[in-house]
């Protein structure tokens, strides 16, 4: 019999601050691609996921959180209420403080109209210095509403973070994945990135590799002003390998200047686009492959 694995949902909320982006980079690790900081390429919901030998966490976007401050100066979140109620599990992060000031009240009404379960994540624990605080600020939370589980953690430098998984997948249902197990998240960036480069790789080449072409972008990470590509170049044969690596490298070179300039236009901003090359015997057999790659079988004479 197959091995069952869980995958669900999960969204994460909390004021603006409380670390909910760097918590997410955490759990997903490096692989992170384009984040919800680019409004106009995020029109649809976000969604990240998590995939490990237990199964598949797909998280969901809050869309409605804003940061409008209300009288007294406190940020209040609205939550799209139907995000509550679709998810299989709900993470509220909050500071490591006794003081629950009224944006957290004002979300807790929101998580207790939900039924949804609910995470209390008390964030930034590496910034506690008594640790027997952190049972002064849980009590706290606690009189304010029923946790499902409360669990420490420091998105900064990871503590908690394996107990937080691990309590995730103990509110998820069996069932099958929804992503591929290599999707870091489903804007289609990715599909388009590589499709540039499988463009510029095939122009170039024109008919000296017969049987195509696949192309994998492995890692997409935004920093400041450039965001960092790498991709891998998937071709059936080491002759094949030879002619787009060329002499010296000149060839796989110039597919990489080339695509990096449409890579720079779609994502408007620096592009560092790394390019490897792989040979991958009958990848095009592989629905997999196909799939993953967004290979068109049409294009099988190119
Ligand atoms: P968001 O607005 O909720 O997405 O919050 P961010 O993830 O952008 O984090 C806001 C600030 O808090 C950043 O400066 C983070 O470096 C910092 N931060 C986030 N998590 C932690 C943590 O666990 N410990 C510490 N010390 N700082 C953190
Ligand atoms: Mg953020």
């Amino acid at each position: 019999m197959e091995k069952q694995i869980k995958t669900g949902f999960a969204t994460l909320i909390g004021r603006p601050n409380v670390g909910k982006s760097t918590l997410m980079n955490r759990l997903i690790g490096q692989k992170i691609a384009i984040t919800s900081d680019k409004p106009q390429t995020t029109r649809n919901r976000i969604q990240t996921v998590y995939t490990d030998e237990r199964g598949q966490i797909v998280f969901l976007d809050t869309p409605g959180i804003h940061k409008a401050k209300n009288k007294l100066g406190d940020y209040m979140v609205n939550v799209a209420e139907h995000t509550l109620k679709e998810v299989d599990v709900i993470l509220f992060l909050v500071e490591p403080t006794d003081y629950i000031g009224a944006g957290e009240k004002h979300i807790m009404e929101q998580l207790k109209k939900a039924k949804t379960p609910v995470i209390l994540l008390i964030n930034k624990i590496d910034k506690v210095q008594k640790k027997e605080e952190l049972l002064l600020y849980i009590d706290a939370y606690r009189k304010e509403m029923e946790f499902d589980q409360i669990i420490p953690v420091s998105a900064k430098n990871g503590e908690g973070t394996e107990d937080l998984l691990k309590t995730i997948f103990d509110y998820l249902p069996y069932g099958p994945m929804f992503y591929d197990e290599d999707t870091v998240t489903d804007q289609p960036e990715r599909q388009i990135v590589a499709e540039l480069i499988r463009e510029q790789a095939l122009r170039l080449l024109e008919d000296e590799i017969p049987h195509g072409i696949a192309v994998s972008v492995d890692a997409m990470k935004k920093r400041k002003k450039i965001t960092d590509v790498d991709a891998t170049i998937i071709c059936e044969r080491d002759s094949h390998k030879g002619i787009i690596i060329g002499k010296g490298g000149s060839m796989l070179k110039r597919i990489g200047t080339n695509a990096r300039k449409g890579i720079e236009d779609l994502l408007e901003c620096q592009v560092n686009l790394k390019l490897w090359v792989k040979v991958k015997k009958d990848w095009r057999d592989s629905d997999f492959l196909l799939k993953n790659f967004g290979y068109n079988p049409k294009d099988t004479q190119l």
